[in-house]
């Protein structure tokens, strides 16, 4: 090899423990960057904590120029600066809550080649002034940072991003870095084909997560559920509790409190200030709780979350996979647990229907829940499901519930059968819709006034389901729906039939369903730990 082919990746180890005082590189970080400083193009997956930015840190530190990284995370970007001025690096930052002033003291370095790295938010790119601005300087590479966000079929499209496919054209010679934490075959497809990378060197690292114990539970009374498991298992640890509305942030942030936990709430309800003191605080004490929305999380790097809660189900296997996935960054044991119930599928199909975009777009919001749910009620290895759900092939890891105490298959076509019968025979009545609710009311024979009203004790399937409890018959709703059984839709959340659904009233489909563990064995899991 010839002697300037080794001088980079000399330069690299170099820079890697001057700068960040690290010893030597991770995983892939050490090819990526090689890769980068020589001028190749490339394409990282790797899941949080997998440590990314060092990916493009250290080629803009090593190549000449400015590295400018593209991020959505503007919220971010500030402390992602003073970050890398501590280590000495010089970092500015260009996005729409700066004044002039500061812009343009970010600009001037820019131009005077003060700068090692320029954070942009995406949206800057189409305003001509700045790529005037990048035309005049130097860039050493662009870092595309969620880089998923430019892939409408994830879960996180960004239409700013889509603009991104012009860097290649305008600045051909640059190298470029696009580097997600979540991506499915099909989003990893679209990142590639969306951002020209044909020529990129793909850097794919496993998405396993060993250390963190995936637990998903029925939810009753969900609150109190989560108390018990911090209770019996998560004393004192710090972790966030993820919840669907602000409202419920709010109130399970009070109750959780009001129960001696130390808790703050977080969403985008909140003023600024509020929620940079409660990041701050998460960031900064122990065994804090921050109860948060969506809305919190993207790029907060605090080692020793001990767990991440749902109380809602997750929109997508994607989603739920990177907010789990803030647990256990430092490695240790952590726990993922969620409880999801049917209301939350028939919650989230509601907002499908009614939510903005054309039909494409409803059917993969669908497509995102569907397997979602089919994540839920797996009778298999959640980290497998999950694995496979992003392409990679696994074991049954010995370290998730199912594997942990197995749930118990029975054959459940015959409730399947009745359960679709009475859907059949309420869309014949007069073109009303009904819900789980009254379904299962019927089949259980309760002469409910909403029952009597109707007359559906009168129908030939009223009573005749009373082998089976409520929470057993809803439980066999949910399966039905993540089999693609059964579908809900509208306001009310009213059971349609599917395809599927013909196969198995016919007798040509058997339903196998799982038995719900009594309560998740939290002796035996927590051992685990
Ligand atoms: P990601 O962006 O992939 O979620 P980060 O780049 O934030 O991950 O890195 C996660 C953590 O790992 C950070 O605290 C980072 O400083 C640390 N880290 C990354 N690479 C190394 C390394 N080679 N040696 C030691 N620590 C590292
Ligand atoms: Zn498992």
């Amino acid at each position: 090899m010839a002697e300037t082919d080794l001088a980079p990746a000399s330069d690299a180890l170099e820079t890697l423990r001057r700068v960040f005082g690290y010893d030597s590189f991770r995983g892939d970080q050490a090819a990526i960057v090689e890769h980068v400083i020589a001028g190749g193009d490339a394409l990282v997956l790797m899941p949080t904590g997998g440590g990314k930015s060092l990916c493009y840190q250290i080629p803009a530190l090593v190549r000449p120029g400015v590295g400018v990284v593209v991020s959505p995370l503007i919220a971010l970007m500030q402390d992602q600066v003073d970050a890398l001025r501590n280590a000495g690096v010089r970092a500015g930052f260009l996005n729409s809550t700066q004044d002039y002033a500061a812009r343009q003291e970010v600009e001037s370095a820019f131009l005077n080649g003060e700068l090692d790295l320029l954070y942009l938010a995406p949206e800057r790119l189409s305003v001509e002034s700045t790529v005037r601005l990048l035309d005049r300087g130097k860039i050493s590479l662009f870092a595309i940072d969620e880089a998923h966000c430019v892939a409408q079929w994830g879960h996180d499209f960004r239409p700013d991003y889509l603009q991104l496919s012009a860097l290649h054209e305008r600045w051909p010679d640059v190298p470029r870095i696009a580097l997600t934490a979540t991506a499915t075959e099909a989003t990893h497809k679209e990142i590639a084909a969306r951002l020209n990378l044909d020529e990129a060197r793909h850097f794919v690292a496993s998405f396993d997560r060993p250390n963190i114990q995936y637990r998903i539970v029925g939810k009753n009374s969900p609150q109190r559920q989560l108390l018990e498991l911090l209770r019996t298992e998560h004393q004192g640890d710090a972790g966030i509790v993820y919840c669907l509305s602000r409202n419920s942030v709010e109130k399970t942030a009070e109750f959780l409190v009001q129960n001696g936990i130390p808790a703050v709430p977080y969403h985008a309800g909140l003023d600024a200030r509020t929620r940079a003191k409660h990041q701050s605080r998460f960031l900064r004490e122990d065994g804090l709780i921050v109860v948060a929305t969506i809305a919190f999380g993207m790029g907060i790097d605090k080692p020793d979350v001990r767990f991440v809660a749902h109380l809602d189900l997750p929109k997508s296997v994607e989603g739920y996979y990177q907010e789990t996935g803030r647990a256990g960054r430092d490695g240790l044991p952590s726990t993922a647990w969620l409880a999801y119930g049917l209301q939350d599928v028939v919650q989230q199909r509601k907002m499908i229907d009614t939510s903005e975009g054309d039909d494409a777009h409803r059917r993969r919001l669908g497509a995102h829940l569907n397997a979602m749910l089919a994540l839920c009620e797996t009778v298999e290895c959640r980290r497998v499901q999950i694995l496979n759900y992003f392409g990679q092939k696994a074991e049954p890891c010995g370290n998730c519930d199912t594997c942990l105490s197995p749930p118990e298959k029975w054959d459940g076509t015959i409730p399947a059968q009745k359960l679709l019968s009475t859907v059949v025979r309420l869309r014949n009545e007069r073109r009303q819709k009904f819900g789980a609710g009254q379904t299962i009311d019927i089949l259980l024979g309760k002469s409910t006034p909403k029952v009597t009203q109707f007359q559906h004790d009168t129908l030939k399937t009223f009573g005749i389901g009373t082998e089976l409890a409520e929470p057993e018959w809803r439980a066999v709703v949910r399966q039905l729906l993540a089999q693609g059984l059964l579908e809900v839709e509208g306001d009310y959340g009213s059971l349609v039939l599917t395809e599927g659904s013909a196969e198995v009233l016919s007798g040509d489909r058997q339903v196998m369903l799982r038995r719900e563990p009594e309560r998740a064995p939290a002796a035996k899991v927590r051992s685990a730990r």
